[in-house]
């Protein structure tokens, strides 16, 4: 499970201003550290957790009545659709920036419903392998291989092999996502369709109800017995054949039970790991290539870790050949130590 990270956020917010400020879209590393600011998912990630947490207790202690229990389900689940929806956006940031002005408040602002939707329809059929290395920053590392004068044909060979890993382990953790994200459905004509339905339909559904999506009379009478403090919300809408009336379904998220809760928290976590290695690694790849190496060797070996503990001295389970304390154990500690945004002014 990712852990999660503090974020003090509004030394952020200040900070964020700051790179606007100095904001020039011909400096690539700029933008994407106004991103990794603005679109700060770890921020909505811990408020997520705090709101589970107090989520729990208040059920725990049955002090609250049930509607206040939703409310701060609905925030947790908006949470999920905030920090997917920033998943989207840096993803189509990293794979369009070259091709145009791109200015990150911007794309925050324009982008639409229906953008997030393309950038996961397009993760679901599995991006191509040059989409993947553009999203992950990985052309600078092929060419800094390409011009290391130093390293052995072995060398070589074995950085290709990680890097072709690497790109097959992101191609399925982002279309693993959009399956979380999007739904599939067949349409009249029997083709099948993407829909953005997972979070979105649910969220909708209950904050919101069917009523404008579904204004018929049926609708609009029932609509009206909710009220704020009723626990039961409006789920579906469904035809009841023999009448051809519009009926609403109550119910949904009555009762809020532990395995919705535990597997929306996950997902905000995944979301929000992802996104941050997608940045972390084409930020600190600009002034270190072989980090992208690093940091997926450093993955497989806290994998390892869980399973097993690891002497110094150990080869380590990266696979690089190399002794444990002078591989991951190492970039661990020099990992722990930079701060990413010290390299702002390169
Ligand atoms: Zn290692």
């Amino acid at each position: 499970m990712a852990r999660l990270r503090r974020v003090n956020w509004k030394e952020k917010t200040e900070e964020a201003k700051k790179a606007l400020e100095l904001h020039n879209s011909s400096n690539y590393l700029k933008i994407i550290l106004e991103n990794y600011f603005l679109y700060n998912s770890y921020a909505r990630a811990d408020i997520a957790k705090l709101l589970n947490d107090h989520l729990q207790t208040i059920r725990k202690n049955g002090a609250q009545s049930k509607a206040v229990q939703k409310n701060i389900f609905l925030e947790i689940y908006s949470k999920y659709i905030q920090v997917s929806e920033d998943l989207a956006l840096v993803g189509n940031l990293l794979l369009n920036s070259k091709n145009k002005e791109i200015n990150s408040l911007s794309i925050y602002m324009e982008s639409n419903n229906s953008d997030i939707l393309s950038f996961y329809k397009r993760a679901y059929a599995g991006f191509s392998d040059k989409e993947i290395k553009k999203i992950m920053g990985i052309d600078k590392l092929f060419e800094y291989i390409k011009s290391a004068q130093h390293l052995s044909k072995e060398e070589i060979v074995s950085y290709e092999s990680i890097i072709s890993e690497s790109i097959k382990i992101e191609k399925n953790n982002l279309k693993m996502l959009a399956k979380l994200y999007i739904e599939e459905f067949k349409n009249e004509k029997g083709d099948n369709q993407l829909i953005q339905a997972g979070p979105i339909d649910v969220y909708n559904g209950i904050k919101h109800g069917y009523k404008v999506v579904y204004p018929t009379k049926l609708a609009k009478s029932l609509w009206t017995q909710i009220t704020e403090d009723s626990v039961d919300v409006m789920h579906q809408v469904v035809e009841d054949e023999s009448t051809g009336q519009k009926i609403i379904i109550l119910g949904g998220f009555g009762e809020i039970n532990d395995d919705i809760i535990n597997s929306i928290m996950f997902n905000i976590e995944h979301f929000s790991e992802e996104l941050h290695l997608m940045c972390e690694i084409r930020l600190w790849s600009e002034k270190d290539p072989m980090f992208v190496i690093k940091r997926f060797r450093l993955t497989k070996t806290e994998e390892e870790l869980k399973k097993k503990k690891i002497n110094v001295n150990d080869k380590c389970p990266c696979g690089s050949g190399i002794k444990y304390k002078r591989c991951c154990k190492f970039f661990k500690y020099e990992y722990d130590k930079i701060d990413p945004y010290s390299i702002v002014d390169i």
